[in-house]
């Protein structure tokens, strides 16, 4: 999609510091993390947000979320880790390309603010 920063970078049109890439996903490191794990999981297809998921997309997010736990265990996060993705305006969604945040390597408090 034309404009679209996610899509940009899983296209290699802007430079991302990668952790994995496959021909359905990428996970690369946030530019401002907020732990010290701290990456995004894209799909390569855009869609906007969370919300405009179908049942379609099973298989990819179950893709998504094996993809997070062999990540994780690779970077050692025994301690755990959270997945969050923001939806719209007040969700906290600043990029309109589905992601999911990784965050791991410190305490996280619940809930959040
Ligand atoms: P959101 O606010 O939409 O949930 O999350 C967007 C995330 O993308 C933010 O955590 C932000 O730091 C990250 N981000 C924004 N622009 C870039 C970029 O150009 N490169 C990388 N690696 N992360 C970005
Ligand atoms: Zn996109």
């Amino acid at each position: 999609m034309e404009d679209c920063l996610f899509c940009k970078i899983a296209a290699g049109e802007v430079p991302s510091n990668k952790l994995y890439e496959d021909d359905r996903l990428l996970a690369f490191y946030d530019i401002d993390p907020q732990a010290p794990v701290h990456f995004l999981v894209i799909p390569k297809q855009h869609i906007a947000s969370a919300a405009a998921l179908t049942e379609a997309d099973a298989e990819l997010l179950g893709h998504v979320f094996a993809t997070i736990a062999s990540l994780c265990a690779k970077l050692g996060c025994e301690g755990g880790y959270r997945v969050v993705t923001n939806v719209g305006v007040d969700g906290g969604q600043s990029v309109p390309h589905l992601h999911f945040h990784v965050l791991a390597k410190r305490s996280l408090a619940w809930p959040p603010g």
